[in-house]
């Protein structure tokens, strides 16, 4: 569900009218003297705007610290990605949005495509975001780590028995998988990687041997997959490792366990929830220093512990709720790639007859 709060977070329009008389000045060098002169120059309000798709009550309580700190409001709207993208892109130049969050590599490497973010030349965030979770042209930048893993059943698998992604494909497996929809962008981006991993004919048959070891209809949730294990209807699954982590929170004897795939190879898929500047920010610099506090070990285990992530920043140390599920080697594949070939995962994965 997504806590909208488009009216609220919306700025004045009268704002917006500043913004953008203040950018017709700014075009018009012999005017904007003149305007100073007479009249003092319209300005961009001292706020940053942040269009985010990660939830209000994960980022809200980092917005106010932020604030605390710094003096700089932020206001910020909530929806899903794909809508605050096309925001963007239909406000173009006028947009009143200084950051873009998104939680899915895919989704930012697509804003960036689309022209919507800004590269930053920022050697803070160079510093504190691994280069494999960050865009390689500087666009966006990685501020949490999501895993995606194997979840089982404790009472109907033992952890000797699993080892890999494509290792659910085989017949072992049979009427015992549960699978989220195809149509969820994190399973979009976990083939996108197995393609560029094993390429498209392998990801193939082992998508094609995921859909015939499923128990059921493919859910709309990882929450109503991991019930679904734990009632019995199927045996393992794959998940974001939070969603996990808040079950767990809530119930402590949940009979499910997670398991790190691929250790012995390319490691478990991860992906980001992560932010750029957007390429119209009014507020670019103050955007950039925000991004670089977001990314700082000062912010980092706040913004990660708050949803059971991982820091990004590899000098932070997880939640010991999160460290309680053990380390574990990651994918060190740049999750750029989730948004490169997510076209190519879509068409696979209904090639497949994945749902
Ligand atoms: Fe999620």
């Amino acid at each position: 569900m997504n806590e909208t709060l488009t009216e609220s977070a919306m700025l004045p329009s009268a704002a917006r009218t500043d913004l953008r008389r203040g950018r017709r000045i700014a075009a018009l060098p012999l005017v904007l003297v003149a305007c100073l002169a007479a009249w003092g120059c319209a300005r961009a309000p001292e706020e940053l705007v942040v269009y985010s798709a990660r939830n209000e009550q994960l980022i809200k309580p980092l917005f106010d610290r932020y604030t605390a700190e710094t003096g700089m409001p932020i206001r910020f709207v909530t929806d899903d990605a794909g809508p605050l993208i096309e925001r963007l892109a239909a406000e173009g130049a006028n947009s009143p949005a200084d950051v873009l969050m998104t939680v899915d590599a895919g989704e930012l490497w697509f804003a960036a495509q689309r022209g919507l973010l800004q590269p930053l030349d920022s050697a803070v965030l160079e510093q504190n975001i691994p280069e494999h979770l960050r865009d390689p042209e500087g666009r966006w930048f990685g501020l949490s780590v999501r895993a995606r893993t194997i979840v089982y059943s404790t009472e109907r698998v033992k952890p000797e028995e699993l080892s890999t992604y494509e290792a659910l494909a085989e017949p072992q497996w049979q009427g015992r998988l549960c699978l989220r929809t195809s149509k969820k962008v994190y399973n979009q981006s976990l083939v996108a990687m197995l393609i560029a991993q094993h390429g498209e004919e392998r990801t193939e048959q082992i998508v094609r041997g995921w859909v015939q070891n499923l128990a059921t209809d493919v859910f709309s949730s990882d929450n109503l997959l991991m019930e679904a294990i734990a009632a019995g209807q199927c045996d393992v699954g794959i998940v974001n490792t939070y969603y996990f982590g808040r079950m767990q929170r809530d119930n402590p004897d949940l009979p499910l366990r997670l398991f790190w795939p691929d250790q012995q190879g390319n490691g478990v898929h991860v992906n980001v929830s992560g932010a750029g500047v957007t390429a119209h920010a009014p507020r670019a610099e103050q955007a950039r220093a925000f991004l670089e506090w977001l990314s700082s070990a000062e912010a980092q285990g706040q913004f990660a512990g708050a949803n059971l992530e991982y820091p990004a920043n590899p000098a932070v140390e997880p939640d010991e709720r999160v460290a309680a599920w053990g380390a574990f080697k990651a994918s060190p594949l740049n999750v750029a790639q989730a948004g490169e070939l997510q076209a190519d995962a879509v068409r696979l994965m209904d090639r497949a007859g994945y749902r």
